[in-house]
């Protein structure tokens, strides 16, 4: 049963772990916080994509929120839209993005 949650880790790492003396374990919870805390943190504005009008730029957690404005196409009399908020995070090596609106609660 108990293997059954371990499913994801590596056979052979997860032998090596359990061979280790307690001060090994606990600086490799820290190693892996600390990895984790790296692909999680949220992307820098200077990863954004490049677009209009940036109002505004908040953090809140591992997302990245640009307040922007924005430009629909050619032959619009509407243009620039907005400002809305969009939320940019990391996702497997990639930016990902996501509409939120004219308002942005964070909690
Ligand atoms: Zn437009």
């Amino acid at each position: 049963m108990l293997h059954k949650i371990w499913c994801l880790i590596p056979k052979n790492i997860s032998e090596e772990l359990c061979s280790q003396k307690m001060p090994v374990l606990l600086e490799i919870r820290d190693f892996v916080d600390h990895l984790i805390s790296i692909r999680e943190r949220p992307p820098e504005p200077d990863d954004l994509p490049e677009k209009g009008a940036v109002i505004e730029v908040r953090r809140a957690g591992s997302i990245t929120y640009r307040l922007e404005k924005v430009s629909c196409g050619k032959g619009c009399k509407g243009c620039p839209h907005g400002p809305y908020w969009y939320g940019y995070w990391r996702e497997g090596g990639k930016t990902r993005s996501k509409y939120i609106g004219k308002n942005l609660r964070l909690k």
